[in-house]
């Protein structure tokens, strides 16, 4: 099964440090996701369900986006950032493509708090590593006849943001606590370490309150079915 992960906004500076990427990168793509809006946003799921109808309905070798912006204002990862784009008919070379949670037409959804400030972030990073500048900021409709990436998105009042997000501010931007796959007592080595990620991350198996997994706790009757029944609930939204 195809895998993303999810960042704060320094976790993803740091993620992108140590991406090669061998290709020119000339352009910042700006999108919304229209649908799914904000309020359908179900952590990987969501991104998944991306995935499946980038690849299944629509024949695309992989998601189309290479970030994903939550509501939440968490950061997704996506396509091979060595891969263009599958964002705009006829200009997608050379293209980083950004798709945000939401649906961001006038009178729809906004575009505000930790998913403003995690885009405005990213697109800084984006630009500082590839030596663009806001004339490389390309907002969907520009090549269009869409809204995308929303009529309620101001092109130039979303350039002067990008100008003014200054690094001193991220540090003021609460990190948000993102992962919870990660126990801080299961090691990243233990046997069942990726089994328990995995089933936390689809919501099937959950740790306790104080951040802990429990390892050695026991299973009862009781949790058995809970489980088997968080599952086949899964199975059921599935498709
Ligand atoms: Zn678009």
């Amino acid at each position: 099964m195809r895998n993303f992960n999810s960042y704060s906004i320094s976790e993803y500076r740091q993620w992108l440090n140590r991406q090669s990427v061998n290709r020119r990168v000339t352009h910042i793509q700006i999108h919304h996701t229209w649908k799914p809006r904000k309020t359908d946003y179900t952590g990987e799921r969501t991104i998944l369900g991306m995935y499946r109808y980038h690849t299944e309905t629509r024949g695309w070798t992989d998601i189309a986006q290479h970030i994903t912006i939550a509501p939440d204002g968490v950061i997704w990862d996506g396509r091979n950032l060595n891969l263009d784009p599958a964002g705009i008919s006829g200009h997608n070379r050379g293209g980083i493509m950004i798709e945000m949670i939401g649906n961001f037409d006038a009178g729809e959804e906004k575009l505000e708090g930790p998913q403003l400030q995690s885009v405005l972030a990213v697109v800084h990073l984006l630009m500082k590593r590839f030596a663009l500048n806001q004339s490389h900021i390309v907002f969907h409709r520009e090549h269009a006849g869409k809204t995308c990436p929303g009529t309620g998105i101001n092109k130039t009042e979303f350039i002067r943001q990008v100008n003014q997000w200054k690094e001193e501010d991220e540090r003021s931007v609460d990190d948000v606590p993102i992962d919870p796959r990660r126990f801080s007592d299961v090691p990243n080595n233990h046997y069942a370490a990726e089994a328990i990620e995995s089933l936390a991350k689809l919501g099937i198996i959950q740790g306790r309150a104080d951040g802990t997994f429990g390892l050695k706790d026991p299973l009862t009757r009781a949790d058995a079915a809970l489980l088997l029944y968080r599952f086949l609930e899964y199975l059921q939204n599935e498709r």
